[in-house]
């Protein structure tokens, strides 16, 4: 049960990629390279499992939608943390979930609360930023702190904003089969 259920989390992952993989990020990035490079940071950088699982999946609701690629550019929010963060609630718990579903937010909490950052941001994430609602108010920036994953949420920020590097690969896909499995935590083994 356990054996087959693990082996359909990574099939289905691997179906997303491969589907969609190949489309563009932006600024010369496809998402599978973006995908391979935040995670071998979040690795690089000791993350636990978990988020290293929630970092490589983190814009997996870019690849499960039939839209174009190029959507942000005609004005679109495709709300893709919150299908990305609800399609891995099937397989992983909040410690997966949560920073995939907090990470736009916690793109509006830095553009608020840290100077340069948004001078910093690829020009596809200020356009991006812009169509998601622009940087958080104070009062929001203050709420988003107190959530129980805002740290994980920033972290993986950062290694999205790294993972845009032309030219640099990642490990491969595989690489990180360890970390979904050893995240995977559907909660059927008592149905
Ligand atoms: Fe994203
Ligand atoms: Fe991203």
């Amino acid at each position: 049960m356990q054996g087959t259920d693990a082996r359909a989390v990574l099939d289905d992952i691997y179906a997303a990629f491969a589907r969609r993989g190949h489309d563009a990020y932006g600024e010369g990035v496809n998402q599978l390279d973006h995908a391979l490079q935040c995670a071998a940071f979040a690795e690089r950088d000791g993350a636990p499992d978990a988020l290293v699982a929630a970092t490589l999946l983190h814009d997996i609701g870019h690849m499960l939608h039939d839209l174009p690629d190029d959507v942000a550019d005609q004005g679109i929010d495709t709300q893709h943390e919150s299908t990305g963060s609800a399609w891995l609630s099937q397989y992983f718990g909040l410690a997966v979930t949560e920073p995939v579903r907090m990470h736009v937010a916690a793109k509006r909490y830095l553009a608020a609360v840290e100077p340069g950052y948004f001078d910093k941001l690829s020009e596809a994430s200020k356009l991006s930023l812009r169509i998601q609602g622009g940087p958080m108010s104070p009062e929001q920036a203050r709420a988003f702190e107190t959530e129980q994953f805002f740290e994980d949420a920033v972290r993986l920020r950062r290694w999205d904003e790294e993972g845009k590097i032309v030219g640099y690969q990642g490990p491969a896909l595989s690489h990180f089969e360890r970390c979904i499995l050893n995240s995977y935590s559907r909660i059927s083994d008592d149905s």
